[in-house]
């Protein structure tokens, strides 16, 4: 027990010394440190130990460090490759040969069938293997400007003391080149595969998956990025629900079909092991992002699947033509027919105007009835779902700076369909914050505000007629003054306790 608390020690200390851009020459000695019991250990070793410790960030960087001298001079540039120097995309990117293209022509043809969807033309192939994706990755991530991604709502998980992470896009893309197995580009049209050929089986449903993008890519006018202009973090993530779930059912239909069978000619490869236990990518991310992650490939599936059981493929292209415009539409089914929309949220940025105002602009979006349902479940899940279902609106605004001072403050300000629902939503946000504060947060002199004091921030909850605000601060005076006057100016509710 001692000695491994010396150990993690010792971690600590290499990686303080790892990101404080101390000159660490790990390519020249493969041994890149010593326990203090005399275990050497090299880079690799102390990598997979991070990923065993959930420190997948750290890890990469440890990795990239000792791989510093194979990282690409195109500067740092997205593991997708867009922006890469030409020079860098033919020394990472390889065309696929023609044996895989023999069988993912025949592969194509088939889920074109089932998804009953045309595909012309099939999309270029290319191959990069998985740690040459990686070393694309690391340029950025070992030159980033540290808090380059100020106002990323990162910055409100952060504050809230739910997300430790930094989610600068140079991290998201360590993240993604260190779990990706493959994606399809809406710029280039092109399907890139990660690994090495011969290609292994698994690779083959995420292929049918990237086939059906191509698929959708071609059926919408504008394509899948037209859907995606300027819209809300809830809307987009109900348009990622019927995306990704659509290519994720068509997988599972592909597999029960038993097309991989039919293939037998092609000569297999190693299944290498890695996709599976790079799933763990969840391990790295704290569990809300998590869950907003993955959802679209879990429950997006299970919801189009739902769809085309009732209405066929002819139903999932009208989702695709026209998706939910927010989360609500999707757990609500007759909120979709109706197409309710949600409660505007230029009126609530200007009820939050009246009590906050500072110089500069926040970032400011709508999260959504499923992210109050995720947030509410991190600390009470039997009643996340129930509390969330009366949402009716919300706007998240996000403060890097308030009054030239240094702070991260959120404002998120949620409406409610009815009093009922209103009583229901604001019982569950009270009961997360309690749960969530180990009983630590306190009701306040006025019986409508709950405040919770912690090392990541103030948390504060004001409870007002129709609508709960989340007012969120690293620095507790703000967060108390935006509380004074949120209950100075907005009507009781007229219950509380
Ligand atoms: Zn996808």
């Amino acid at each position: 027990m001692r000695t491994w608390l010396t150990v993690a020690l010792a971690v600590a200390a290499l990686i303080a010394t790892a990101c404080s851009g101390a000159p660490v020459e790990w390519r020249d000695e493969p041994v890149v440190g010593e326990w203090p019991l005399g275990f050497r250990f090299t880079a690799d070793e102390l990598a997979e130990y991070l990923v065993d410790q959930h420190e997948l960030v750290l890890a990469e960087r440890v990795w990239c460090r000792a791989n510093a001298g194979l990282l690409p001079d195109g500067g740092p540039g997205s593991i997708f490759g867009e922006d890469a120097s030409e020079r860098d995309q033919r020394r990472f990117f390889d065309p696929l040969g023609d044996a895989e293209m023999a069988w993912i022509t025949d592969l194509a043809t088939a889920t074109a069938q089932l998804r009953e969807l045309p595909l012309d033309p099939l999309p270029e192939f290319r191959i990069i293997s998985h740690d040459d994706l990686r070393i694309v990755a690391c340029h950025a991530l070992l030159h980033e400007d540290q808090g380059a991604n100020e106002g990323g709502f990162w910055l409100f998980e952060r504050a809230l003391g739910i997300n430790h992470q930094d989610w600068t896009p140079s991290v998201l893309n360590a993240l993604w080149a260190y779990s990706v197995g493959g994606w399809y580009s809406t710029e280039t049209k092109a399907v890139t595969l990660v690994g090495d050929t011969p290609l292994a089986s698994h690779q083959f449903y995420m292929i049918t998956h990237e086939l059906v993008h191509a698929m959708q890519d071609q059926y919408l006018e504008g394509g899948i990025e037209a859907l995606r202009e300027d819209v809300t973090s809830d809307h987009a993530s109900a348009i990622s629900w019927i995306i990704e779930g659509d290519a994720s059912t068509v997988e599972a239909v592909i597999y029960s079909a038993g097309v991989l069978a039919l293939l037998r000619t092609y000569d297999w490869g190693e299944d290498g092991g890695w996709l599976p236990e790079r799933n763990g990518l969840s391990l790295g991310i704290a569990p809300l992002i998590g869950q907003e992650f993955f959802a679209p490939y879990i429950s997006g599936a299970d919801y189009v699947r739902e769809q085309q059981n009732a209405g066929g493929w002819a139903r999932v292209n009208a989702l695709l033509a026209d998706p939910p415009q927010s989360s609500e539409q999707i757990l609500h089914p007759d909120k979709l027919e109706s197409r309710e929309p949600p409660i505007d949220a230029e009126r609530l940025a200007e009820l939050r105007r009246q009590i906050f105002e500072p110089r500069e602009e926040p970032s400011a979006t709508t999260m959504g009835e499923q992210y109050l349902a995720n947030l509410i479940g991190l600390s009470t899940p039997a009643l996340a779902a129930e509390a969330a279902a009366g949402w009716g609106g919300d706007e998240l605004a996000v403060w890097s700076v308030v009054n030239g001072r240094r702070s991260t403050t959120a404002i998120w300000l949620i409406a409610f369909d009815n009093a009922k629902e209103h009583r229901e939503g604001v019982s569950g946000l009270r009961e997360w914050l309690i749960a969530w504060s180990n009983s630590s947060a306190v009701t306040d002199s006025s019986g409508r505000a709950l405040a919770y004091n912690g090392a990541a921030g103030a948390i504060r909850i004001v409870n007002s007629a129709q609508t709960a605000w989340l007012i969120v601060s690293t620095d507790r005076r703000t967060a108390d003054k935006i509380t004074r006057d949120a209950l100075l100016l907005t009507e009781e509710p007229g219950w509380w306790n």
